[in-house]
This record gives structure tokens, sequence and C-alpha cells, in this order.
């Protein structure tokens, strides 16, 4: 049996992650360049907390570059890639993190609300899975020591297998998330690409701040978390390490859980 376990398991790859000014998707691509990978950190116009995790990360245009670009436009995903690939050759790993919240009871969610969430949180997710692809076929052999031609990654939810009312186009984004999962590791399989998701429970970040920011949201939160404790980035982060490194390299089509225990009925903790 042999071990693939090493302190940089992502050494000499080169990681794009979407929305990676802050939280989770900044969690990601600092942990990403700790376990050794180039890291391209994105962003949709928050350029000030974009500057911090470069500044976080160090190192230079080498180790790091900073790209605005709305995942949603096929025309700013396109460059995005081209600034990657230019500067390091390729991309081994795409993190499709960038996501947001439009919340509304759907009697009255605009149809703008509905479609600007399933533009940035699924065509998003396609376009760059779509350029990741085309990018990895380009190159057709591996990074040097590793042994997927390329990996990606899609943030999704623990919402993508438990309904939420009032966040209808969410919801839905993320199950769609779910099937683009399997669906493109299916077809790509043989060409040992590998397509994964993760799907955090409630994690602090600014997307769900009114959810922990007052100790009787957060008592409310508890409630639906098993585990007793509502998630840090970190948590979501090392779990993406692993599942972008070759520690997981006979994994895909699938989505890892890191909620806690979220998606367990807790409601049915004391038997019902
Ligand atoms: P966040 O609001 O803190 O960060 C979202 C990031 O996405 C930011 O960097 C933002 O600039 C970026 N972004 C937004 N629109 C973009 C666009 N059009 N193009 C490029 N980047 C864009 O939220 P977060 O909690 O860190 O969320 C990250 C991902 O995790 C999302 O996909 C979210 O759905 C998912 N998620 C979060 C939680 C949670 O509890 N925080 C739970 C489940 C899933």
């Amino acid at each position: 049996m042999t071990t693939h376990a090493a302190a940089r398991p992502l050494e000499n790859r080169r990681a794009i992650v979407t929305g990676a000014s802050r939280g989770i998707g900044a969690a990601i691509a600092v942990a990403f360049a700790a376990a050794g990978a180039r890291v391209l950190v994105n962003h949709a116009g928050s350029a000030d907390d974009a500057a911090q995790v470069v500044g976080q990360i160090g190192g230079g245009d080498e180790r790091v570059l900073c790209v605005q670009a709305d995942v949603s436009r096929e025309d700013e995903v396109e460059a995005m890639f081209e600034r990657a690939v230019g500067a390091w050759g390729s991309v081994d790993i795409v993190v499709n993190n960038a996501g947001i919240q439009k919340d509304a009871a759907a009697h009255d969610m605009t149809l703008a609300e509905w479609q600007r969430v399933i533009d940035v949180n699924l065509t998003g997710s396609f376009l760059c899975a779509r350029a990741a692809v085309r990018e990895f076929r380009r190159r057709g052999t591996p990074a040097p020591g590793a042994r997927t031609v390329g990996t990606i990654l899609c943030v999704s939810s623990v919402h993508e297998i438990i309904p939420w009312a009032g966040h209808v186009n969410y919801a839905v984004t993320k199950a769609g998330v779910q099937m683009m999962v399997k669906t493109l590791a299916q077809e790509y399989a043989a060409e040992r690409i590998r397509v994964v998701g993760i799907a955090p429970g409630a994690i602090k970040t600014s997307i769900n701040r009114a959810a922990w920011e007052t100790p009787r949201a957060a008592a409310a939160l508890l409630k639906l978390i098993p585990y007793g404790r509502i998630g840090e980035p970190d948590d979501v982060a090392r779990g993406a390490v692993w599942l972008a490194s070759d520690d997981a390299d006979y994994v895909t089509g699938t989505t890892l859980l890191v909620d806690g225990g979220m998606a367990l009925y807790p409601a049915f903790r004391d038997g019902g």
C-alpha cells in the first residue's frame, strides 16, 4: 500500500479560486497556498479585501495573482483563465466558490432576484467549469508529480439536499450544482479529470451574518447543528485541500458534506 499524504499536497498545482476575497473562498485560497499551490484570487469588485488575501499569501505574481471578474460573465471568465495560463502555463485546480443569496418568499421574489442568483451560482460555476475542462484537455497530461489532469471543486451547500423556504432561488442553484458535479464527473473521468463538490453547513461569513451575529440568532442556529458549534471557513478549507489533492485521486462525482451534521435531520435527535 502506498500513501500520498504530504505536508504540501498541492505542490506544483496552479489553482483558480472564485470569490476568494473573503469568507470561505479566502480561507480556501490561503490553505491552498500553504499546501504549496499557486493561487489566483478572484473577486467581483472587492479589491481591498482581495489585496489582503494576496498579502496574506505573499510571494508575488509567481505565487499569487489577483483578478477581478464577474463569474456570470463569459468574457470576464475567459479573460481570468487567460491571465492564469499566461502567467503560469496552465491551471490544474478550479474552485467554483463565488456565490450569492437574494432571499425572498417565492410569492415576493422578483425575476431579477431569481435570475441573478442563478447567473452567479449556477451559470458562473458552469462557465468556470467549461473553461477549466477546455484548459485541462488542451494540456492533456498531469502537472509534474500529479495524478489527475485537473480537478474542478464546486462549493455547494447543504441546501443542495435540504429544502429552504424563503430561498428557492439559492436552493435550486445548489441542487443544480450537485447534478453538474455528477454529470461532468461522468463525462470527463476517462480523461482523468475529477469533478467534486463540497457542501458547507452554517459557516460564519458575511453571507449569513444575521444567522449568527446575535446570541439569540446563534442559539436558534445551533439547534440545527448536532455537532454543537457554528462552522468556520477553515473547516471547509481543510476539506477542500484534501479533495483537490491526489489523496482524493479516486474520488469523483461526489460531494463532501462539511456541516457538523446539519443534514442529519436534527429534529429527530430525540427519537422524532
Ligand atoms: P461571502 O459573501 O463571504 O463570500 C462570497 C464571495 O463571492 C465574495 O468574495 C464575493 O466577492 C464573491 N462573489 C460574489 N459574486 C461574485 C461574482 N459574480 N463573481 C465573482 N465573485 C463573486 O460568502 P461565503 O459564505 O464565503 O460563500 C462562499 C460560498 O460558500 C458560496 O457559494 C456560498 O453559497 C457557499 N456556502 C456558504 C455557507 C455559509 O454558511 N457561509 C454555507 C453553504 C454554502
